[in-house]
């Protein structure tokens, strides 16, 4: 009986005709085989943490199944190998029991590692990138069932196409990533003003590890999270200290506001101006999986757009004049984050020192006001998060990316027939 399959945000949903549990790279190539012989489609799925439907799998879907296993830890060298579909909670507790860490992440561990990869998944930092700049090796099952396995050097251009694949160059069975020995985060949080956190980003940002802020729209108020390496001994979060992401950012509190502000959109600028005038500063120190990473609980929908960094506070401060003449009401903060080139030929960082606005809406109310925000985000030459609402397709996302013929060329050479298509690659990637 066909099962239906919904995202985590509601966003995007599936009926698939068969779903297959995966169990090793074997049992997925003679899967793939099957499919490609009888001209079918086929899809992993993660965690279905995308907001796009570039997860969506209406033939074949394959879950990750038993396909989580460790299969190499060698600490001296900083490398793991693990199985595709584990998840990243997971991953960091296993690195931390061997001493590891890895170098950076997004703000939540829930995603299953290919599947963080295969969109771009990024956090903020000075000299550590996106998620897919840790990888040093994949095993993937193309087209035609054939298991591979890529690096910088066996066959790069595969490599390079397939870190932030989207699922369109194969199934991702196994990745080896460069990790370093375990590390501490001091975090030091503060409120600050719109004008003095977008004056002193470029500062903040060359002085600190990571920098990343959030600012509250209808008011003045930014929240700003610089995080800096320590080896020091862990001071977690008190109590009271911890209330900003246990319960205003993930849970209760901000939920009610953004429920309060859906029933009754003219009080969301006065809810916001409360919360941004409770924002208290703190400083802690932890584990950096546990710094890194929070709960999120509260629903929304998301678009979120790669810049030039140096495009990053011109193009925010020019949203924010679009919310304030369009009187839209907005209740959730936009988050600011940069990070450095990459190198995967379609990852939204490729090859430019990059910015990121993010723009939320709370579930179930309108976000239509992303299209009018993404029309001035193209002007800046941005490209949009392949798990992010966006409305780009394929013809105008070309331009966008300097080895997107390239990548296309790998993309037919190594599934001809689509095996892998689904409608999110079709219209991002083309048919
Ligand atoms: C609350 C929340 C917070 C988030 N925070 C961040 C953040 O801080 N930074 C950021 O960049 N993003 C963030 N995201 C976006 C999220 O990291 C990405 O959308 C990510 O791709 C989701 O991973 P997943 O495991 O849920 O994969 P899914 O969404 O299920 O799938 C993503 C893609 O991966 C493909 N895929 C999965 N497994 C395989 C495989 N084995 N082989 C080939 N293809 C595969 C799928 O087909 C699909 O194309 C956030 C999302 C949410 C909901």
């Amino acid at each position: 009986m066909a099962r239906k399959w919904q995202n985590w945000a509601r966003t995007a949903s599936a009926t698939p005709l068969d779903v297959v549990a995966a169990v090793d790279p074997q049992q997925l190539a003679a899967q793939v085989e099957r499919a490609a012989a009888a001209g079918r489609t086929i899809r992993v799925i993660g965690s279905g943490h995308s907001f796009t439907s570039t997860a969506v799998a209406n033939d074949i879907m394959i879950t990750p199944g038993e396909l989580t296993r460790v299969r190499a830890v060698d600490a001296e060298a900083g490398r793991i190998t693990v199985e595709a579909g584990i998840d990243l909670t997971t991953l960091c507790q296993v690195l931390d029991s061997h001493g590891l860490a890895l170098t950076n992440m997004g703000d939540v561990r829930v995603q299953t590692l290919a599947g963080a990869l295969q969109t771009g998944t990024h956090g903020c930092g000075r000299d550590t990138g996106t998620f897919a700049d840790m990888v040093v090796g994949l095993e993937l099952i193309l087209g035609d069932g054939s298991i591979v396995r890529v690096d910088a050097n066996n066959d790069p251009d595969l490599f390079n196409s397939a870190r932030v694949g989207l699922g369109a160059f194969g199934v991702v069975t196994a990745i080896t990533l460069a990790v370093e020995p375990r590390f501490r985060l001091h975090a030091h949080e503060f409120p600050a003003s719109f004008d003095e956190t977008t004056a002193s980003f470029d500062a903040w940002t060359a002085a600190h590890d990571h920098v990343e802020f959030y600012w509250f729209p209808h008011t003045d108020k930014c929240l700003v999270k610089h995080n800096d390496r320590t080896y020091d001994e862990a001071q977690p979060p008190g109590k009271f200290a911890n209330w900003w992401e246990e319960d205003f950012l993930s849970n209760t509190v901000f939920g009610a506001m953004c429920r309060l502000g859906r029933a009754a959109p003219g009080y969301i600028p006065i809810l916001n101006k409360a919360a941004a005038r409770v924002l208290s500063e703190r400083d802690y120190v932890n584990d950096s999986w546990l710094v890194f990473t929070s709960p999120r609980n509260v629903k929304f929908k998301e678009m979120e757009y790669a810049l030039p960094r140096s495009s990053l506070i011109p193009a925010l401060t020019r949203v924010r004049k679009l919310m304030d003449d369009k009187n839209w009401r907005i209740s959730f903060p936009v988050e600011v984050r940069s990070v450095p080139a990459d190198t995967s030929w379609l990852s939204p960082a490729t090859q430019r020192e990059t910015g990121y606005l993010a723009f939320h809406a709370f579930d179930r109310t309108d976000h239509e006001w992303f299209v009018a925000v993404e029309e001035v985000l193209r002007e800046y030459n941005g490209r949009p998060h392949w798990g992010k609402m966006h409305t780009r397709s394929h013809d105008d996302l070309a331009p966008a990316y300097p080895r997107w013929d390239d990548a296309m060329r790998v993309r037919d050479r190594v599934d001809p027939n689509r095996v892998f298509a689904n409608d999110y690659t079709r219209t991002v990637l083309g048919d």
